[in-house]
């Protein structure tokens, strides 16, 4: 018996001696790929019950059977921050999915601004990129990849309570940061490669939950901006405190 290294995602209920099948796709990385057999120990989390170790019990080319022992780990969540980007190119798009999970983002919604110019959104891979992210950072929460929303739609929408960390590229350079807030409930704004439209601009410097930032003196590819954002604000206000 071996202790694994491996921490895998199981969409089913977790709890001492609960008995988990495994998927086809999971069967052939545990036991084709990890070379492992019954008796060998994993864990596995489901976003919901925490995280628990797992003892392999049965060991097929398509399919296995796992059992939980004690919880290892409580659910944490992360904080209420919902991360609004406009998607880029595929692997870049990808690329700030993984990241923001990575950085303990509680939502991911890809929005349509009016500069966003990107190919059609596979939201289910892109929720596959979140989960594998959680798997493999030590969460025991998966963030949720929203479809593509516009972000005309969304700010008509927009919750009375939810502040919004506008990354505003005219500010570069400016001393403008993020302020303390008492809100529990944000959102970062990362727009797209050709910036906010005039409109939209407008638009967010005029809405009472907007505050706009700068990201420093120089122009960030959306991809370091939306990571240069998160580490903002998870030191200002999140969870990194
Ligand atoms: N084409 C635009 C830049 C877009 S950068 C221009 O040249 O002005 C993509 C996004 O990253 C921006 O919409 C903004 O949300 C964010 N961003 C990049 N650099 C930033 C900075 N220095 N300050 C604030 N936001 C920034």
């Amino acid at each position: 018996m071996k202790q694994s290294r491996v921490r895998l995602y199981v969409d089913h209920p977790l709890a001492l001696g609960q008995s988990v099948p495994v998927s086809q796709t999971q069967a052939h990385y545990l036991f084709a790929v990890m070379r492992l057999t019954p008796g060998d120990v994993i864990l596995v989390f489901n976003g919901r019950d925490g995280e628990f170790p797992a003892e392999i019990k049965q060991a097929g080319k398509r399919r296995g059977l796992l059992e939980c022992q004690a919880q290892s780990r409580p659910l944490v969540m992360p904080p209420d921050l919902w991360l609004l980007f406009a998607p880029i190119k595929k692997a870049r798009t990808a690329f700030i999915v993984e990241k923001a999970a990575e950085m303990g983002a509680a939502k991911i919604m890809p929005v349509r601004t009016d500069f966003t110019n990107s190919e059609r959104l596979r939201r289910d891979r892109l929720q596959a990129h979140a989960l594998e992210a959680a798997e493999q950072c030590g969460a025991t929460y998966v963030p949720e990849v929203t479809d593509l929303v516009k972000l005309d739609q969304l700010l008509t929408d927009w919750p009375e309570d939810r502040q919004i960390m506008f990354c505003d590229e005219t500010l570069a350079g400016a001393a403008q940061t993020l302020a303390d807030n008492s809100s529990q409930k944000w959102a970062i704004l990362i727009g797209p490669e050709g910036g906010f439209s005039k409109p939209e601009h407008t638009r967010l410097r005029a809405m009472k939950q907007a505050h706009a930032v700068s990201l420093g003196p120089r122009i960030l590819r959306a991809d370091t901006a939306a990571i240069a954002a998160l580490t903002l604000w998870q030191t200002t206000l999140g969870d990194w405190a």
